[in-house]
């Protein structure tokens, strides 16, 4: 056959076509406006919804899909995540996708900062990944879903009659995370012991900028019931924030003072562990990665999350078997989850056993 009854041949064509549509993968973005049940209120914000980034990564057939929770404090928001997933666009459409490890790669040397942006690449990369081999992802890193924790769910900074009333809804979790580090740090866990006595961990998102006032507050807590306390001071403070560990019993846990792998050594001896987040770390791969360095160094390791829908969430819970305490329920604090996924029995996280991140539509 010469080739021009090669081409012309309609079976060699569609042959052609059908490769050449199996070889170009496509991109798409979409901004989502999660609405929050109740208003979410931290040290740092207030806010009644959040837009985040959702991807989707079509190749050969398989469409693996991303979430990236824009985080305010670095920058982000959900144009410009959108922005620079547009800005690789073309690397996304024309890469093997088999090389997730390259392209990542690759990606955080060209984009700076976004990494909410690159999580969301990542997390549909691999999703994409886990269906093309028939796995579920915490299979793809070699791990036993039996092995996932129990997650906390977390009570945002409100008035102690709503704080009361937030406890009560919270029944079915075994363990709170009460977000504190206002003036109210006080009345708001006394709310909470007012109707449950179950174990307590609380996140001060920096709020206490003094060291004696947070050695004064964190003995407190520890004859409140509470188990740990995530950032008491803000994040340069690590100096501070060794001199307070050596005064106080509760283990401390890095988060804002923790936002990547290279951050992780200078924080050993400050804190006993750190809180990784896909959003923070840029996506599963680099969290898999720090969650190793941590415990290199002898720390605890946690896995927490943004307020996300049930895309991003599942995909940390498919990490979860590797950390000592799990903070994924980002997806519980929304009331209009496009997915489903992970899903939460007496506080335990169930992964689901579909291939890649096992998502399901809502409903
Ligand atoms: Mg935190």
């Amino acid at each position: 056959m010469n080739r021009r009854t090669f081409l012309g041949a309609p079976a060699a064509v569609s042959f052609l076509a059908a490769h050449a549509g199996a070889a170009a993968a496509t991109v798409e973005t979409q901004v989502i406006r999660l609405k929050l049940r109740h208003t979410w209120t931290t040290v740092m914000s207030s806010s009644d919804y959040r837009d985040n980034l959702y991807l989707q990564f079509r190749a050969g057939g398989v469409t693996g899909r991303g979430e990236g929770a824009p985080i305010v404090r670095y920058h982000e928001d959900a144009v410009s995540a959108r922005r620079t997933v547009e800005s690789v666009h073309s690397l996304l459409t024309s890469a093997d996708p088999w090389q997730f490890s390259k392209i990542m790669a690759e990606l955080f040397r060209k984009i700076e900062g976004q990494y909410a942006a690159k999580a969301a690449i990542d997390i549909a990369l691999m999703d994409w990944v886990g269906q093309k081999l028939g796995i579920p992802l915490y299979r793809h890193f070699g791990l036993d879903p039996k092995d996932a924790p129990v997650t906390t769910f977390s009570i945002g900074i409100d008035t102690p009659e709503i704080t009361r009333q937030k406890t009560r809804e919270a029944a079915a979790y075994p363990v709170l995370k009460i977000k504190v580090g206002l003036a109210t740090d006080e009345p708001t866990i006394e709310a909470v012991r007012s109707v449950t006595n179950k174990p307590l961990r609380v996140d001060a998102n920096e709020g206490w900028k003094d060291k004696e006032e947070a050695v004064r507050k964190i003995n407190w807590l520890e004859k409140q019931g509470v188990e740990f306390v995530e950032q008491p001071m803000p994040a340069h403070m690590i100096e501070e924030t060794r001199w307070v560990r050596s005064r106080v019993h509760l283990p401390l846990i890095a988060d804002e003072a923790c936002r990547h792998a290279a951050d992780i050594p200078k924080l050993a001896g400050a804190f006993d562990g750190i809180n990784v987040k896909l959003d923070k770390a840029g996506g599963l791969l680099e969290a898999w990665r720090m969650i190793q360095i941590a415990k290199s160094l002898g720390m605890r390791t946690m896995l927490g999350c943004m307020i996300s829908s049930s895309v991003s969430v599942t995909a940390a819970a498919h990490l979860s078997p590797l950390v000592d305490y799990a903070d994924l329920d980002g997806n519980l604090l929304i009331a209009n989850d496009p997915y489903r996924g992970v899903q939460v029995q007496n506080g335990k996280l169930i992964l689901p056993d579909r291939p890649g991140l096992g998502l399901l539509p809502a409903g």
